[in-house]
């Protein structure tokens, strides 16, 4: 069976997707489109030899749309509207971080598929699915290193855009560790607090970078996130998980090395898409097979509500430079664990 898909945003990410739905992935179809840039959209519908049809917008494109499941890959704040109507008309929704931009938002969405009764909603927190941290989960859930104690990372972009700002380190940029850490060591967290080295002279006059956030987790394991923006040198993701019999590290992304010049090297990748595109495509066809399995596996909606409650704590934190707890609601049965054999 192929599953029909509809793609509510056809901004950079939107046609990333539909561009790996038409031409890398299996089992899935673009059907409709929609964008508020309407030229957008009909651009989007011709491409790859698609042919979908465009709506004026997401209701029309889920109440019209031959559509089994859609994709929302619009602006943020555009998020929970757009997956509430889905949810709203029965439809599977893949929606690309962040789920909504508040709290509230989530919980929202949380609380409008717990009324449905199942679950629709997958999370782009596609890091999840990134052969290396799968790699390193394998290593912790063996318990190779024994308890983790301590995780220590880095999120390291080589310059940040003019509208950037010190809330969005945070919001944009450290939301993926933030999700990836607790489904790495099944753990919550508990408090963080932020620290600001000696700010770069890269960095624009508005913002602090780089920043170092301490998140200590309820289970008692300390996580030490630098995030540095305007690095220079390029984009570098490192996780070293620090137990008591010994220390997993997230591998380098594979690179020839060199010799030339007296210098023994390795090239550093310079863009977040080139770091995870094999992960970009494993994410939606696991969305793909596992609507098609009636059943979702990926990241919850609940995991878009944690990481926004964790993200405003964190916020808070910056501002405050103080400890900050990070509290959440009771994790709702819905969102329990559980297996393929229970659909
Ligand atoms: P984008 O290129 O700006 O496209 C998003 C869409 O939203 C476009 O249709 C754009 O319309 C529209 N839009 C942008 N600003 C708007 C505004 N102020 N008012 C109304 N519409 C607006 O963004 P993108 O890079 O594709 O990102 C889309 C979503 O995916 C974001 O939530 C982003 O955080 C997320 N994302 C996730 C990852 C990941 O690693 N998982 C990576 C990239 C993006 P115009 O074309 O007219 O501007």
């Amino acid at each position: 069976m192929v599953l029909k898909i509809g793609v509510i945003g056809t901004g950079a990410i939107g046609r990333d997707h539909i561009w790996r739905i038409a031409s890398n992935l299996s089992g899935g179809q673009i059907t409709a489109v929609t964008d508020v840039n309407r030229e957008a959209a009909e651009a989007a519908a011709q491409s790859f030899g698609l042919n979908a049809s465009v709506y004026a917008d997401d209701h029309s494109l889920l109440a019209e749309g031959d559509v089994d499941a859609v994709l929302v890959t619009s602006w943020g704040p555009a998020h929970e509207g757009s997956v509430l109507a889905a949810i709203e008309a029965g439809k599977y929704v893949f929606c690309e971080k962040p789920l909504a931009t508040t709290a509230e938002g989530c919980r929202r969405i949380v609380d409008a598929e717990i009324r449905h009764g199942k679950r629709l909603v997958q999370v782009g927190f596609m890091r999840r699915y990134d052969s290396g941290y799968v790699q390193l989960k394998q290593a912790i859930d063996e318990r190779l290193i024994g308890e983790p104690l301590m995780i220590r990372c880095a999120h390291r972009n080589p310059e940040s855009s003019p509208t950037y700002t010190t809330d969005m380190a945070i919001t944009d940029t450290l939301i993926h560790e933030i999700d990836v850490l607790r489904w790495l060591i099944a753990d919550d967290y508990k408090s963080v607090q932020v620290s600001y080295p000696r700010k770069t002279r890269h960095a624009l006059s508005h913002m602090r970078d780089p920043q170092v956030v301490m998140i200590e987790t309820q289970g008692g394991v300390l996580i030490t996130a630098e995030i540095f923006v305007n690095c220079r040198y390029g984009y570098d993701i490192q996780c070293e998980v620090i137990g008591e019999d010994g220390i997993v590290k997230l591998p380098e992304p594979s690179s020839i090395s060199f010799r030339k010049e007296a210098t023994y090297g390795t090239r550093i990748l310079m863009d977040w898409k080139d770091r995870f595109i094999e992960a970009y495509d494993r994410e939606i066809q696991d969305f793909i097979d596992s609507v098609g399995r009636g059943m979702l596996q990926g990241p919850t909606a609940w995991d878009g509500y944690v990481a926004a409650v964790t993200a405003d704590a964190c916020v808070k934190a910056q501002e405050s430079g103080e400890r900050e707890e990070i509290v959440f609601d009771t994790k709702p049965a819905l969102y329990e664990e559980r297996t393929l054999s229970q659909a």
